[in-house]
């Protein structure tokens, strides 16, 4: 069981909030000039990340407000919560000096349009 500290609330206990998926996933400038792959990749392909992964929550039972955290997903370890909209802690000052806030993928699904 996962002890998540919501920014609005405090320590909470896991069965308060509802998993949102993947983090930082921006919703398409224009949908209707997508392909029917590049669709179904934005709906539905996430990566699955081994290590630090940015995922969003939603404190269902209490303030209702939605928030990114940054977990380890073999370790479990909680390591950072931060607002929405707001970059990836562990990626903002990269030496690459990326401001994009979508992550990149490391291994792109056959046909790829990328
Ligand atoms: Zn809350």
């Amino acid at each position: 069981m996962l002890l998540i500290p919501c920014p609005n609330c405090g320590p909470r206990d896991e069965t308060e909030f509802h998993y949102g998926g993947q983090a930082h996933i921006a919703y398409p400038e224009n949908p209707a000039e997508l392909t029917d792959r590049e669709w179904a990749e934005y709906l539905f392909y996430r990566d699955n990340t081994k290590g630090a992964f940015a995922e969003r929550w939603l404190h269902s039972t209490s303030c209702r407000q939605w928030f990114n955290m940054l977990r380890d997903t073999v370790t479990y370890d909680i390591q950072a919560v931060y607002p929405m909209g707001q970059l990836r802690p562990d990626k903002e000052n990269t030496a690459t000096g990326t401001t994009a806030p979508t992550l990149p993928s490391p291994v792109s699904p056959e046909g790829a349009s990328k």
